[in-house]
């Protein structure tokens, strides 16, 4: 559906670091985060935060809308209650839902429901996907370089060719893979009726070698093609940095899978020219641009996000220099984004064990220094990745973060001390 929309393709770059939505922080399986990674990448690698952050863009109210038409019979009843975890399976679906639904990627994007009986007559079909979205999909799902492809697994000559997905739920209490080809969707369920957990369950080491086995039992030598690349599913050049139509300053290119009219066609902007001194200790912008002694140089782009990810883990970057600190242009931009507290947000504190609150903040790339203030007196001076904690006050707390080139940040929080 992202696809569709043309929200991203197999190659658009998503940021696999720490993420906040009201207050829901979604974690990788393995409580990593990979930094920047295409998004056919995050789909193999089954990676949460990308898929929340895609449902994000989507809005969940329009799958939810799709499911509930695939007879998606808990998530119909719940559809007020969920939000975007439901994306990785916070919420109930039965392996008859699921493996139907998998079975529209199978048929060009066109979902029918399953039946149980052979005579019954299939009624219609609804539309879910464009064929060239449901062929991308196919495509990146049907990889054998995965880390869930199964270990050991006698892969033989006559193997047919499947696309599938792998899930293990938060406990270990299900283990799920479905597969499909041109000919069967098969869906695979392990786990105890009772739903206790166990520990050795998981889709990729569990429930795959079952649908492997399947499939080369009931399918073996399969008679039947791979998906052709439709006719409204082309291929272009992109820049690997975004997986963005390449500016004339990217250099390393790759193919990606694109739909014309729909998918993103920006330009990839993943260097910015910067006017710097010519010792490359100050930069300008162009109000305080001197008249000589100045030269171009092109800077990586990256979002706040990515620069506090890189902050927390001490990995290296060429970074913006300090700009010119004589410049009396006013910034127009809005100051760093305060990210620890929550605007808006009530603070329960312990009287018996108080324990302070963090500051955190995400800050543009040319950004060295940030200042925080408690209710407009000065608090600390820090780098804008680094954490830093305050005790506050009784009642309520303004909170500002202004950085070095006077761009300010207020919020507002409520403290309240309690007896627990
Ligand atoms: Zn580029
Ligand atoms: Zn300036």
């Amino acid at each position: 559906m992202s696809i569709d929309e043309g929200l991203l393709t197999p190659k658009t770059i998503i940021n696999d670091v720490a993420v906040s939505y009201a207050g829901y922080a979604p974690e990788n399986y393995d409580r990593q985060f990979n930094g920047q990674v295409p998004m056919d990448y995050a789909l193999e690698h089954s990676l949460n935060i990308p898929a929340v952050k895609t449902l994000g863009m989507l809005g969940k109210d329009k799958l939810i809308n799709k499911l509930a038409i695939c007879g998606f019979e808990q998530i119909k009843k719940d559809q007020r209650k969920l939000g975007l975890s439901m994306i990785l399976g916070g919420c109930g679906a039965t392996l008859e839902e699921l493996t139907g639904l998998y079975s529209a990627f199978a048929n060009d994007g066109v979902y029918t429901r399953p039946a149980y009986v052979q005579s019954k007559k299939l009624s219609g079909g609804t539309r879910l996907c464009s064929p060239a979205a449901t062929f991308i999909i196919n495509d990146i799902l049907s990889k054998v370089n995965r880390p869930d492809f199964p270990l050991n697994w006698q892969s033989t000559e006559h193997m047919p060719k499947i696309a599938w997905k792998t899930g293990t739920s938060y406990g270990r209490r299900d283990a799920w893979s479905i597969g499909y080809n041109k000919n069967y969707t098969i869906g695979v369920w392990l786990g105890n009726f009772s739903g206790e957990g166990v520990a050795s369950l998981s889709g990729a080491n569990t429930a795959t070698p079952l649908l492997f086995r399947i499939f080369n039992t009931i399918d073996y030598d399969s008679d039947q093609e791979w998906y052709r690349q439709p006719a409204d599913c082309l291929s272009r050049v992109v820049c690997s940095e975004t997986g963005l139509p390449p500016a004339d300053f990217c250099t390393n290119l790759i193919s990606d899978y694109f739909l014309p009219l729909t998918s993103p066609t920006k330009t990839c902007g993943h260097l910015r020219e910067v006017f710097v001194s010519a010792d490359e200790k100050l930069s300008y912008c162009r109000s305080c641009l001197p008249a000589a002694g100045y030269k171009k140089k092109l800077y990586k782009n990256y979002s706040p996000d990515i620069l506090a990810y890189f902050g927390e883990r001490d990995i290296s970057f060429e970074r913006v220099p300090a700009h010119n600190p004589a410049c009396e242009k006013v910034f127009q931009e809005s100051g760093p984004a305060i990210i620890s507290p929550r605007n808006g947000a009530e603070y329960l504190i312990s009287k018996k064990n108080p324990e302070p609150i963090q500051l955190n903040c995400n800050a543009s790339s040319d950004v060295g220094k940030v200042y925080w203030y408690i209710n407009n007196r000065f608090h600390k001076t820090s780098s804008p990745a680094e954490k830093q904690f305050f005790m506050p006050e009784e009642g309520p707390v303004k909170i500002s973060c202004t950085d070095d080139k006077g761009r300010n940040r207020d919020i507002n929080i409520r403290v309240r001390y309690i007896d627990f």
